[in-house]
């Protein structure tokens, strides 16, 4: 085979064979094809498209390009889920200690925050000792002692992807539906998951822009299981104001330990948490169980109000060499010196409260990266203690600001002012889960 001749098959409009697609992938992880034709041809997918078969095919090879982790000693079936991305999405720090509280084994590796967007890993770290880099070895003793780790993606899964996405990044061809989908699964995959559950967002802090594109990508993420043998659940969510109120690394720790304390302040969150894991229980027991959706949701709730989640949570902190002193007492997790309020402009109902801003806001105070690498002020970060829909009046606080460094409360004030609206007219609230697309 030649590179050139698969990259002229998909610039002309051609279906690649599962064959061509596979060479193609082993020779760039390999390093024998070069990023110039790999460019080309993300170019040509991006500007051409793939068929279902090849999206499931591209997935496979990427999924393959590396190590494929067996947890099939850990459990007979492994469930994993995965979040598009949002603001204050601290889902995982919950949902992955519930789900293993109901005694569902759970083995999740979670990524660093860019941009705009925050890390579960980054998280983590508000935490001290907390080790997110564990070897292999380690990774599988802690799950199959304790049912629950979670640690930094591992570079030896889906080296591909790894590849693709950074030369995506710099050749304009990021927001591809075929590119995005595969690059999700293909992870999900190589860490052993045989049921999935996605958390697809939409809206102004989300990749996706509107609910049809997020069901869109949704779609090919369900297909792209089928097409690989695994289940999928896919929720298509708004993320058009912050999940719960905090945005800041060690500030949504705390948020989320409150919500496993049975705190309901967060209600948007916990309700989120609740249904995603509920999916995740639904998966895993494959029609003999879980089936019943009250029934679920009313183990889940006194697992988590009863405090059984914390318990798992904080297991989960001790295995991996973190400080539990910070889980019981969580003030002790770092503080940031100045705390200001930001109050409403005038009275009515709050219409918009952008969740795209918001997390700019956060990025100001130094909660953020711009570059991997980059250090983050893991104290720093916004409280939102409004939602759309609320009632505020003029002079109302609406916001918490957690800084270190005054010269940046200015620049983040900015950033909030932007990101509020008010309406004399009553706004209803908005809706958490917009559909739900599965393949069982
Ligand atoms: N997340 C990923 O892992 N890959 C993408 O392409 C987009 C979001």
């Amino acid at each position: 085979m030649r590179a050139i001749d698969i990259l002229a098959k998909k610039r002309d409009g051609g279906v690649l064979s599962r064959e061509e697609i596979g060479w193609f992938i082993e020779g760039y992880t390999r390093g024998e094809i070069p990023d110039y034709q790999a460019s080309a041809f993300l170019m040509a997918v991006f500007l051409r498209g793939m068929s279902k078969q090849e999206i499931v095919d591209l997935t496979l090879a990427m999924a393959h390009s590396g190590d494929v982790l067996d947890l099939s000693d850990i459990s007979d079936y492994a469930v994993d889920k995965h979040s598009s991305g949002g603001v204050g999405d601290k889902t995982s720090l919950v949902v992955l200690p519930l789900v293993a509280a109901c005694g569902v084994p759970v083995a999740k590796m979670s990524g660093r925050g860019l941009g705009f967007s925050g890390g579960t890993i980054d998280k983590l770290e508000s935490i001290a000792g907390y080790n997110v880099n564990l070897s292999g070895e380690e990774f599988r003793r802690i799950a199959k002692e304790n049912g629950l780790v979670l640690a930094g993606q591992s570079a030896s899964l889906a080296p591909a992807d790894a590849k693709l996405y950074a030369l995506r990044d710099v050749t304009a061809t990021v927001p591809s539906l075929p590119l995005i989908a595969s690059s999700i699964m293909s992870k999900k995959i190589a860490a052993g998951a045989n049921g999935i559950v996605l958390d697809v967002k939409y809206g102004c802090g989300a990749f996706m822009a509107t609910a049809d594109d997020a069901r869109a990508l949704a779609r090919i993420m369900v297909d792209i299981g089928v097409g690989a043998g695994r289940d999928v659940i896919a929720c298509i969510s708004n993320m058009n104001q912050p999940l719960g109120r905090a945005v800041g690394n060690a500030l949504e720790v705390r948020e989320a330990i409150a919500t496993m304390q049975g705190d309901k302040t967060a209600a948007d969150l916990r309700e989120h948490c609740l249904e995603i894991a509920r999916f995740m229980l639904k998966l895993y027991g494959r029609g003999s169980r879980w089936g019943d959706e009250r029934e679920t949701r009313a183990y889940l709730e006194s697992q988590l109000d009863g405090g059984a989640a914390l318990g798992k949570f904080r297991q989960m902190v001790q295995a991996q060499g973190g400080d539990v002193g910070m889980v019981d007492h969580p003030e002790r997790m770092p503080q940031a010196r100045i705390v200001e309020s930001f109050t409403a402009t005038q009275g009515g109902y709050v219409s918009t409260i952008a969740a795209d801003d918001m997390a700019w806001a956060a990025f100001e105070l130094g909660a953020g990266r711009e570059k991997k690498g980059d250090p983050i002020d893991l104290a720093v970060g916004v409280e939102v203690l409004v939602k759309v829909g609320d009632n505020v009046a003029a002079g109302q606080p609406v916001v918490k600001i957690h800084a270190n460094d005054e010269r940046k409360v200015e620049a983040c004030k900015a950033r909030l002012s932007d990101a509020f609206a008010y309406s004399q007219a009553k706004v209803d609230p908005l809706p958490l889960f917009e559909d739900v697309i599965s393949s069982v």
